[in-house]
């Protein structure tokens, strides 16, 4: 892309606004803009962004065998009246009357929906198991909205729903969705703990929340500082291993790791002090598993080899998809803007010409851009005719991971400067080194 045809409405100003860096960042880099109270535009830069963390969350749910569709954001308010809910959820649930004078909603979660889905469809304990999932908009009309997407009105969410026929068939659902989910926050370059979380009134101790550490975050939490160490990494995973999904549960789950709604201090005393680590966490994602809550309440049942009918055992989980946003902009920005990991960065190298209008910059920058746009590694070139601190400043605001600085000195030694925007280091090297070194780079993101 070049920067001249494209839309990226940066501000100078601190918008007074925002109170975390996060919020302030993707309003100054032109990612959003709010649209009122909790609802926002996703401008050219953020669409981005949102869409490469979707297709890291659409590869790791299909790698672990779930099954995506999509559902509506509007649903009948019959449904939420058979789970109990069309009262229970209170003021966060928009509700809407369509002109038939028919109770609406705009989901805030889709328990019901999909449970209806599939009482409707499956007959047999041979369909099963099944989880499926979609990546939607949802809505809570929240009490507070702020810090941006953090907390928003409407948000960006996948929401995965496993059907089981047993307690041992929904706990191995809920393991692979552990599993699933480290993976999937490894690839966007964070780390995300798994912590013991509050199950509600349904009981039980078959919820976690993954939680980012950030000193903004909303949560408070307690854990062994072990767990910071912990990496799936890139082993094999066989998802349909109910051992090897369980051990890499009990490996991840074994350390001390709480919210505090589930924070027990005589537990945590145990942990060597030296260890023992209270820190805020911003909640990126979370499984449940609630049984027949739902099943039993809507008849959604199946035929057991025995003929008897039972209740399906069901779990839900969440992934934050635009929260998710802003939590990596909080783990990773500096004074001067964010910085992102190569796999979510919404392009892959800054291409800055010092001197547009000079026949051998533009040159070599138009080079740049083509051969770097063939290897896959989505340029943005700044093609404007502005002053050098003007075009480094954008650059390091939205983060790019790589930049290419073009200038005619440079050039008649035959090289160009390849800074890396986490390090602020610089090298020189031939255009066409800094094309293989990015090329290799990325081959491995
Ligand atoms: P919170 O405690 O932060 O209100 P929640 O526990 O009510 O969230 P879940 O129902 O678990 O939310 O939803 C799954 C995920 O969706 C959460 O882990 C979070 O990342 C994200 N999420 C929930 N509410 C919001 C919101 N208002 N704005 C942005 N993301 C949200
Ligand atoms: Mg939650």
């Amino acid at each position: 892309m070049r920067l001249t045809r494209y839309f990226l409405p940066v501000l100078k100003d601190t918008p007074a606004e925002a109170s975390i860096a996060s919020h302030r960042l993707m309003l100054r880099a032109g990612m959003i803009r709010q649209a009122s109270a909790g609802i926002y535009s996703w401008l050219p830069l953020g669409f981005k962004v949102l869409r490469k963390l979707e297709d890291i969350v659409h590869e790791e749910q299909i790698r672990a065998g779930h099954i995506p569709m999509l559902m509506p954001t509007l649903q009948p308010a019959d449904l939420w009246r058979e789970s109990g809910r069309y009262d229970d959820y209170g003021k966060e649930m928009l509700r809407i009357t369509d002109r038939h004078g028919r109770d609406m909603l705009y989901g805030p979660t889709n328990e019901e929906l999909i449970t209806d889905i599939f009482r409707n469809s499956v007959n047999s304990y041979k369909e099963l198991p099944k989880t499926l999932y979609h990546i939607q908009w949802k809505f809570r009309d929240e009490v507070r909205p702020r810090f941006g997407v953090m907390r928003g009105r409407e948000f960006f969410m996948k929401d995965g729903y496993s059907f089981d026929i047993d307690e041992a068939g929904a706990l191995h659902a809920y393991n692979r969705h552990l599993v699933s989910y480290l993976r999937t926050y490894e690839r966007m370059g964070l780390q995300a703990i798994p912590m013991r979380a509050d199950t509600g009134p349904i009981g039980g101790d078959h919820s976690h929340e993954f939680l980012v550490l950030a000193k903004t975050g909303e949560s408070e939490v307690f854990y062994d500082r072990a767990v910071t160490d912990m990496k799936l990494g890139d082993r094999e995973v066989d998802f349909d291993s109910v051992e090897q999904c369980q051990a890499i549960f009990d490996e991840f789950t074994t350390p001390y790791a709480r919210t505090d709604e589930t924070h027990d201090e005589a537990l945590f005393n145990e942990v060597p002090e030296e260890r023992r680590m209270s820190a805020r966490g911003i909640e990126v994602g979370q499984i449940f598993y609630f049984g027949t809550k739902y099943s039993a309440a809507m008849g959604a049942e199946v035929v057991m080899p025995d003929g008897s009918r039972k209740p399906v055992e069901m779990g839900s989980h969440g992934i934050g998809v635009s929260r998710l946003v802003g939590a990596l902009i909080e783990a990773n920005h500096d004074d001067n803007g964010i910085i992102w990991p190569e796999s979510v960065a919404p392009f892959g190298a800054g291409i800055v010409n010092l001197k547009q209008g000079d026949s051998a910059a533009d040159a070599a920058c138009e080079g740049l851009y083509q051969a770097l746009t063939r290897a896959g590694i989505d340029p943005l070139y700044d093609d404007r005719d502005e002053r050098a601190g003007a075009k480094f400043a954008t650059m390091d605001l939205i983060g790019l991971p790589w930049r290419i600085t073009v200038a005619p000195r440079g050039l008649k030694n035959g090289v160009v400067e390849l800074t890396s925007r986490r390090t602020g280091e610089t090298e020189e090297m031939s255009p066409e080194a800094a094309v293989d070194r990015l090329t290799q780079i990325y081959a491995k993101v």
